[in-house]
């Protein structure tokens, strides 16, 4: 990415046109031909969230859309990391659901792929691995000769491995029998254990040594696109509703590929639509001067307290349901809250590299704000 930057020309390719300026919406969730919300009817278990990824990857190997599915399985001996795998089946792809949440080198099976002469597959990824999927496509004949879908996932705070035990120590009160981890809407990550117990950690009360920058990988830090634009359909969460059975997710199709990928498992999922308010600009402006701050700061010490305790987070949490944005507010919220964070953080720690790393529609975003730029 620090060579080729975000989005600009790769968009182009893959659109035709880069995304509009002048739509709100699509300069923060990319070009997308439909979006809603959804769940798999029948949830996959230990899937992220009802498994929609790997339901869709399944059938693509099922019914011989493509020959293999270029993801992560699980390593043995580290739950939360991963192996790059070339799954050629459905027991495989089954194999590779939920989330790995460390940094994670996907592409590797390419090679693999090639070398049994495949020529249709599908490959799951985050913005930073499509993006260099599109850039390998221009470069290197044996994969423009291949038919290649894509699922994309969104993605920020992703962790270098070995940072990755420190990080969940200080998260969670029994870092050991942590099975699943997520960022939730209601403003607390939630962690399932592997007795089925779910410990909530209000946002607000994390150690504040967990907003340190230096905690996330520089290539995370300098990412600008959350949502994945490059996918051919991406897959996540975050606009969709938090119900209690927590299993809606959020679909955005992207391309023609995209769209048979989605026909793929249509009859299996239940669709709602896209709820919550866009307007969320209030809440960004009040968080804007502090993340900002933050970014100035680096290199400062962080305590290891967090900053208010635990049942007051809850409380601040709780209330932030209430009053919060939600739904598409939501992601607009957390798309902006990212750009801006890492637009800052470029600027301070990698002025060199801004021209190159910073897309085109941040700036109108920020201005929209008043931000300095
Ligand atoms: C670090 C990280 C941060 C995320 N942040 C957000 C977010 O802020 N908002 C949001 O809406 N969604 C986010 N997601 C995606 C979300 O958690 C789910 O993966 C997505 O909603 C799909 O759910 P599912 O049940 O369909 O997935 P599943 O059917 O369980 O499939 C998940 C797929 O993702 C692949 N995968 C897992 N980890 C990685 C990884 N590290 N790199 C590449 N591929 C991987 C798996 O191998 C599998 O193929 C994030 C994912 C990760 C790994």
């Amino acid at each position: 990415m620090f060579k080729n930057g975000w989005l600009g020309d790769l968009e182009k390719q893959l659109f035709g046109r880069e995304r509009n300026f002048e739509n709100p919406v699509e300069m923060r969730f990319g070009i997308t031909s439909e979006r809603f919300t959804a769940r798999l009817k029948q949830r996959i278990p230990d899937a992220q969230w009802s498994g929609i990824i790997t339901a869709t990857a399944m059938k693509a190997i099922e019914r011989k859309l493509v020959e293999g599915v270029v993801t992560l399985h699980r390593d043995p001996e580290h739950y939360f990391f991963s192996v790059p795998v070339l799954a050629r089946n459905i027991e495989d792809v089954y194999a590779s659901r939920g989330n790995k949440p460390v940094l994670s080198p996907v592409l590797r099976s390419l090679q693999t792929a090639y070398r049994q002469g495949l020529t249709r597959i599908l490959v799951i990824g985050a913005a930073c691995h499509l993006h260099m999927l599109r850039d390998f496509r221009e470069r290197f004949p044996y994969l423009r000769n291949m038919q290649i879908y894509t699922i994309g996932i969104p993605c920020v705070d992703n962790i270098d491995r070995n940072r990755w035990y420190w990080v969940l120590e200080r998260i969670s009160s029994s870092p050991a029998t942590a099975r699943h981890m997520e960022f939730m809407p209601d403003f607390r990550i939630h962690i399932r254990h592997c007795d089925g117990s779910t410990e909530k950690i209000p946002y607000f009360s994390l150690p504040q040594e967990l907003s340190d920058p230096a905690v996330f990988p520089q290539a995370c830090m300098c990412c600008f696109d959350y949502l994945n634009s490059l996918s051919d359909i991406t897959i996540g969460y975050l606009a969709a509703e938090l119900t209690p059975r927590q299993d809606r997710q959020w679909v955005l199709v992207r391309t023609e590929k995209g769209r048979e990928l989605l026909d793929l498992i249509k009859n299996e999922l239940e669709r709602f639509p896209e709820w919550g308010e866009w307007k969320c600009d209030g809440f960004i402006r009040q968080t804007a001067g502090g993340i900002i701050k933050q970014m100035g700061d680096i290199g400062r010490t962080f305590s290891a307290d967090p900053l208010i305790p635990q049942w007051i987070g809850h409380l601040l949490s709780t209330a932030m349901g209430f009053i919060g944005p939600k739904g598409i507010g939501f992601a607009h919220y957390s798309a902006d809250y990212h750009m801006i964070r890492h637009y800052y953080y470029v600027r301070y720690l990698l002025p060199d590299h801004q021209e190159k790393l910073v897309p085109a529609h941040v700036p109108v975003i920020l201005r929209e704000y008043g931000l300095p730029l």
